[in-house]
């Protein structure tokens, strides 16, 4: 199965911290910014940052970003999160910025089917008979979730594991209790235990499961096939709205990780600098 956009940031992240490990950071005589492992060129990477604009070129990539700071370097190296970092990139030589990621796809199908068979399970429980053995030491049921149903010579009732076991004699009949999940009732018949095992969907594991199928017939296609995919199927199912499950493509995000040992090895040769962008804000103000 494809990765989720977490797995994708996380594996690039990692890659990234290796090839990156051994380079240095060197302004060139035309302003531009070199940062490379000395001797090779694999990995480099270029900066260059003007008023509302950032070029970044080389071994990763070509990335132009277009921001509204009129200190192009302060915004490269002080520029927040990773999301608001790469909602400024305007174009990128590996292609759209954001692409389906079939994995996340996947992961809310299971998340939404998660949830849905925890709130089955509740209100299954919410309706399951209460203990209601009659010897008990107060004299009523003990009320705890009754499992099995209790019939002696002259009674019966629904009773939980411990009263069933304390209070009924050996020659009782004790019958498990099941869910008919068909009409949403407890009881003890053949029928109900039937329909129990029986493959009754419910309407929205219904729908999540046809989701499911109709995209495992485009696990191969490509991200804008799925994405497509992904919507029809959902408006089958009558929603027009399903989530995006959108994930950063690998170029923007080797580019955030670019960013990021720049910005660590400006900050090692320039020991005194802003460490954020108010500090920055600050220190342009008062000079
Ligand atoms: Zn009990």
């Amino acid at each position: 199965m494809s990765r989720t956009s977490k797995e994708q940031s996380a594996l690039i992240e990692r890659l990234a911290a290796e090839s990156f490990k051994d380079h240095v950071l060197t302004k060139r005589d035309d302003g531009t910014w070199r940062c490379a492992k000395p001797g090779t060129g694999i990995y480099s990477f270029n900066v260059f940052a003007a008023p509302g604009v950032v070029f970044v070129w080389g071994d990763i990539g070509e990335f132009a970003f277009r921001h509204s700071d009129a200190n192009g370097l302060a915004w490269w190296l002080y520029a927040g999160s990773r999301d608001y970092f790469l909602e400024k990139l305007r174009a990128c030589d590996d292609g759209a910025k954001k692409e389906f990621m079939f994995g996340d796809a996947m992961a809310h199908l299971l998340e939404c089917e998660r949830e849905r068979r925890k709130e089955l399970d509740e209100d299954r429980e919410a309706e399951r008979p209460r203990c209601d053995c009659p010897t008990p030491p107060d004299g009523e049921g003990c009320r705890r979730r009754a499992t099995v149903h209790v019939e002696t010579e002259d009674e019966e009732y629904d009773a939980c594991d411990a009263c069933a076991d304390r209070f009924a004699a050996d020659d009782v009949k004790r019958t498990p209790l099941t869910y008919n999940a068909k009409n949403g009732l407890w009881g003890t018949t053949i029928e109900d235990a039937a329909a129990e095992a029986g493959v009754e969907l419910d309407p929205v594991l219904d729908r999540i499961a046809k989701v499911r199928e109709a995209m495992s017939y485009v696990s191969d296609a490509t991200p804008s096939e799925q994405s497509r995919a992904w919507w029809e199927a959902w408006c089958d199912q009558g929603n027009s709205d399903p989530p995006e499950c959108e994930g950063w493509k690998s170029g923007p995000l080797w580019c955030w990780e670019a960013a990021q040992v720049f910005r660590r090895l400006y900050a090692a040769m320039h020991p005194d600098a802003p460490k954020t962008y108010a500090e920055q804000r600050a220190a342009e103000a008062s000079s």
